[in-house]
């Protein structure tokens, strides 16, 4: 079968103005990009703010256009497919649950918004499909009859999820869907995500800047740096072994006394560069305590390991001997 999610040489480029009279410049929020995941795998996709996971997200939902490169679900490329036959493959849960709910809409019209949009769907079979959903993430019919100020957090992100799974997509896409959350929360949506995986055959993209949250969920990790993927590897080798000097930075800065929390810089020295002014060469180079000469003047490409990528000169051990590039 085809993989769940493939993205190929994904590409997305912005131009932002930074003033009235200020010429516009481009920023390349996604720059080649290219993974697949296999059906009911969970790849979490972790980075700094800023490195392109959200865009990355919109761009894989079809929220966005890609510059360059395509995205297919189930071997069927998203730019193909009209809103209703993609809603129908491929949901978001996003970050912020009440943000992204109807403030004057009960729960169960939330949640049977999509079905609604579809246009054919009877309305018993919708108001089943509501009250099957809602059970599965464990709110109450009488929950139902409320609207989402009247809720926790959490609840509201059981609704999120509810209304992303009420269509039974085949894959969703995860943008920090805990990161509003209080901690004991957080381990509550994580494992019925967990649960829902399981028993609906989904397949997860989970993007997260807690690292923490990745290793509890993610069988797959792609680790993103000024728009690219610059490591890649099964969850386990990658947080056993990391390859990567910027994999290595994130996992170093877990260790601190607040693990998890806010943006990792601990090991990483300044913050994360302009995303509108990418370094040359390996764009990693200007806080990378491992760079060497060759690393300013030509950019690493990825090179494949046991399971997945590092795109670091260092890897490519013979290379690296070399002088570097004129
Ligand atoms: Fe560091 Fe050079 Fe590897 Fe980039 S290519 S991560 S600068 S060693
Ligand atoms: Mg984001």
């Amino acid at each position: 079968p085809p993989p769940a999610i493939e993205v190929r040489d994904l590409r997305r480029v912005f131009r932002v103005r930074q003033g009235l009279f200020a010429p516009p410049r481009e920023v390349v929020a996604v720059d080649g990009v290219s993974f697949r995941v296999p059906a009911g795998g969970v790849l979490g996709v972790v980075g700094e703010s800023g490195c392109g996971k959200s865009t990355l997200a919109r761009l894989i939902l079809g929220l966005l256009e890609p510059t360059a490169g395509e995205v297919l679900v189930e071997g069927r490329r998203l730019a193909t497919m009209d809103r209703r036959a993609r809603a129908r493959l491929i949901q978001p849960v996003f970050q912020d649950p009440f943000a992204s709910l109807n403030p004057r809409r009960r729960v169960r019209d939330i949640v049977a918004m999509p079905l609604v949009a579809q246009g054919d769907v009877p309305r018993e079979e919708i108001a089943r499909r509501v009250a099957e959903m809602l059970e599965r993430v464990g709110l109450s019919r009488e929950q139902g009859e409320r609207f989402p100020a009247q809720l926790s957090g959490g609840q509201r992100q059981r609704v999120a999820i509810a209304r992303a799974l009420v269509l039974r997509p085949r894959v969703v896409v995860c943008d920090e869907p805990t990161s509003a959350l209080d901690v004991s929360v957080q381990a509550q949506i994580l494992n019925l995500l967990a649960e829902l995986r399981r028993d609906l055959g989904l397949t997860y993209l989970f993007i997260s800047h807690n690292l923490a949250v990745v290793e509890h969920v993610a069988t797959e990790v792609a680790v993103m740096y000024l728009g690219r993927i610059v490591e890649r590897a099964e969850a386990e080798a990658l947080f056993a072994a990391p390859r990567h000097p910027y994999t290595r930075a994130l996992l170093a800065s877990v260790l601190t006394p607040e693990p998890g929390l806010g943006v990792p810089d601990v090991g990483l020295g300044d913050a994360l560069p302009d995303p509108a002014n990418i370094p040359p060469g390996c764009r990693f180079h200007p806080r990378c305590p491992l760079a060497f000469a060759r690393c300013p003047v030509e950019a690493p490409r990825p090179v494949p390991t046991a399971t997945g990528i590092v795109e670091c000169h260092l890897e490519d051990a013979a290379a690296a001997a070399r002088p570097a590039a004129a």
